[in-house]
């Protein structure tokens, strides 16, 4: 069943196709959820609790504010979040700020976005992708 992160809480919650159209509220904080698909920024704390629960995969785009190329990835990801709404959840984490997730997977280069399947890492990619070379990369990710 396809799964969209609350934005207030961080909660993971499943939605049925059926539901989509009646705007869904989270189950833990009541908000809307927004089942759009747009990338959502996590801080390191976010991008722990995400890891651990999500049932789908996790494309994570790595960036920074001052950071020219990643400005140019940004619209691409976001097609791709849109496009794989509810089997794919895809965040952005500013390694300004999230410095010990960005530690731990050793980000030198930026933007750089990686895919995880039950907390694993499954792709790495340095640099922007163009939007059909980024489809195929997903797709031989996770399928
Ligand atoms: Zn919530």
């Amino acid at each position: 069943m396809p799964i969209y992160r609350c934005e207030s809480c961080g909660t993971l919650n499943r939605v049925p196709p059926e539901r989509k159209g009646q705007r869904p509220k989270c189950g833990r904080c009541k908000n809307l959820v927004d089942i759009s698909g747009l990338p959502q920024e996590v801080d390191d704390d976010g991008f722990d609790a995400l890891l651990r629960d999500s049932p789908v995969p996790v494309l994570v785009d790595f960036w920074a504010p001052w950071c020219g190329p990643c400005h140019m990835a940004s619209p691409i990801v976001e097609e791709m979040g849109e496009e794989r709404a509810g089997d794919l959840l895809v965040v952005k984490v500013n390694t300004d700020e999230a410095k010990r997730v960005a530690g731990r997977f050793g980000i030198r280069s930026i933007p750089t976005f990686m895919i995880f399947r039950d907390g694993k890492e499954v792709a790495r990619q340095s640099g922007v992708m163009q939007p059909p070379q980024m489809r195929k990369w997903i797709e031989r990710a996770v399928g």
